[in-house]
């Protein structure tokens, strides 16, 4: 598929001038480019059609294009368009208006939304940057052919008429994808200082497509990372998002770490990478995710954050129970609140993440005991997909016995009989290894299969006892409150595998 895209990009660049002037784009038609019409989404087309039904120009723009073109169905449309916002709303059924930075039209067609933009200026009065030159406001309209300059890389400015089928072309970004190469349009410097997320977007977009960055647009990145430091923290959170959610994140992070971005994108991220222990948990999370997504499961950002938080709660938990003598699920409860409460103020985790991340964690304990009651209830709460593919990670980090996970898996696909026998069994030998460690607490690993949480504890922790009861029942005077929650969301956003 993309050996004969090369052989057509040759065959028409051998045809054509080479130096076409920036503002009178290359078109490049059907037979060349060989976009298949199949993977456009109708919503897109129908979008462009309103548009150009009632005279504008409608295009669809910037990564889906460089998808399309790469034979991938992309994973969103952007329309760019020469109608204002409010005439794009008025074109489309149902649109609303959005942003302040840039005023854009979500236009939406049941759960699909397509956003789209108005071609911007290049350079206006209504460009607004701050002292280091970052652009912070600016909601002027322009030709398409600076709309095409201010986008970033020069596969990301093609322009893709779904009603002639022909792509438009500014910056030899058509060229560039049969290079498979990514280069910054224009000064790269001057582009990154104006908006340094393009250095974290290069990281990602190369590892993603596997291109390699050309050398001008990749040298001063290493010494421009710093300045991410004036981003705004929640823009840097959903960049880091979407770069340890793109699929690539084990090569986006070694490439982060390289070029010195990863301190100025999330500290938690450096302080993973500045341990050995730390980097070898995150790469082996950050594997699995990838090869998740490789088989198109999905992965929620709360299990990425409560990943990436992981080692910071279990070296509280573990002092909470070793040096403090608190219970263990007290000290875990309390771990969690506290790793909560410093690392989701320096990085701005939504709230909603929040009560998940703490569930993800406290269902550990629930699922490293095995005995009672507490292992149906555990099978049959919301958190409990995320919470085993969570332990199976710890697993393969050396946190808990291999066999951990694999009890669970049995378990929770066993017949009531099958189930019962599995407790009593476990029941037993808790009590048998049990009294062993009574004796003299074991390793580590020897705790875990013991450990027996008495019910309290885990309802205490979990919020549903009474009022007054004091969670860890160790004299602690404070009480900790969990995690706000928000209402119960549909099955589907629940859990982490399916
Ligand atoms: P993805 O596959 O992750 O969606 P994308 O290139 O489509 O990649 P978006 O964030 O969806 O990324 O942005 C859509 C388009 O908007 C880009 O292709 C690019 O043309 C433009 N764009 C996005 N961010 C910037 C930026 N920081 N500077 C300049 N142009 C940008
Ligand atoms: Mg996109």
């Amino acid at each position: 598929m993309f050996d004969s895209f090369v052989s057509r990009v040759k065959s028409f660049l051998s045809t054509q001038e080479e130096d076409v002037a920036v503002r009178e784009p290359r078109i490049i038609p059907k037979s060349v480019h060989g976009i298949d019409p199949e993977l456009v989404a109708w919503q897109a087309k129908r979008c462009c059609e309103a548009l150009q039904r009632r005279g504008y120009r409608a295009y669809i723009v910037g990564g889906a294009v460089r998808d399309l073109l790469l034979g991938v169905k992309p994973k969103d449309f952007d329309v760019a368009t020469d109608a204002t916002p409010e005439e794009v709303k008025r074109s489309q059924r149902r649109a609303i208006i959005i942003g302040r930075r840039f005023r854009l039209v979500h236009v939406i067609f049941g759960d699909e939304v397509i956003e789209c933009s108005t071609f911007r200026a290049l350079e206006g009065a209504g460009v607004r940057k701050d002292g280091a030159g970052r652009v912070i406001s600016d909601n002027v309209f322009g030709e398409m052919w600076e709309d095409a300059a201010r986008r970033d890389f020069t596969i990301n400015a093609l322009y893709y008429d779904p009603a002639t089928e022909e792509v438009y072309d500014y910056h030899h970004g058509f060229e560039d994808i049969a290079k498979k190469r990514l280069r910054m349009i224009g000064d790269p410097e001057a582009r990154y200082r104006e908006d340094p997320v393009r250095m974290l977007r290069a990281v990602r977009i190369s590892a993603k497509l596997d291109f390699t960055i050309d050398p001008k647009t990749e040298k001063p990145i290493a010494r421009m990372a710093g300045l991410l430091r004036n981003v705004p923290t929640a823009r840097l959170v959903d960049e880091a998002i979407k770069l340890l959610s793109c699929g690539h994140a084990v090569e986006c992070v070694k490439r982060l770490k390289r070029d010195g971005l990863s301190a100025a994108l999330l500290p938690v991220l450096n302080n993973l990478l500045s341990s050995p222990e730390g980097e070898d948990f995150l790469m082996l999370a950050l594997k699995r995710t990838d090869e998740r997504l490789a088989i198109g499961k999905k992965i929620s950002p709360f299990f990425l954050f409560g990943t990436l938080l992981w080692p910071q709660v279990l070296r509280r938990w573990r002092y909470n129970e070793e040096t403090k003598g608190m219970p263990r699920v007290a000290a875990l409860h309390e771990a969690s609140v506290d790793v909560l409460e410093t690392e989701c103020h320096t990085i701005s985790i939504q709230r909603r993440f929040q009560a998940d991340m703490h569930d993800l964690w406290m269902m550990q304990v629930k699922l490293e005991r095995r005995t009672g009651k507490s292992a149906y209830a555990a099978v049959r709460h919301p958190r409990y997909r995320a919470g085993y593919d969570f332990l199976l990670l710890r697993s393969q980090a050396g946190e808990v016995p291999e066999w951990l996970p694999e009890w669970w898996d049995e378990f929770a696909n066993a017949e009531d009989a099958a189930r019962e026998q599995m407790i009593r069994e476990a029941q037993e030998e808790a009590r048998r290894t049990g009294s062993q460690a009574r004796r003299g607490r074991g390793s580590r690993e020897e705790r875990t299969e013991v450990e027996c949480v008495p019910q309290h504890e885990l309802a205490a922790a979990e919020g549903n006892d009474s009022e007054g009861s004091n969670a860890s029942g160790t004299g602690e005077r404070r009480r900790r409150r969990r995690p706000r929650r928000r209402s119960r969301r549909p099955a589907q956003r629940e859990g982490q595998s399916e």
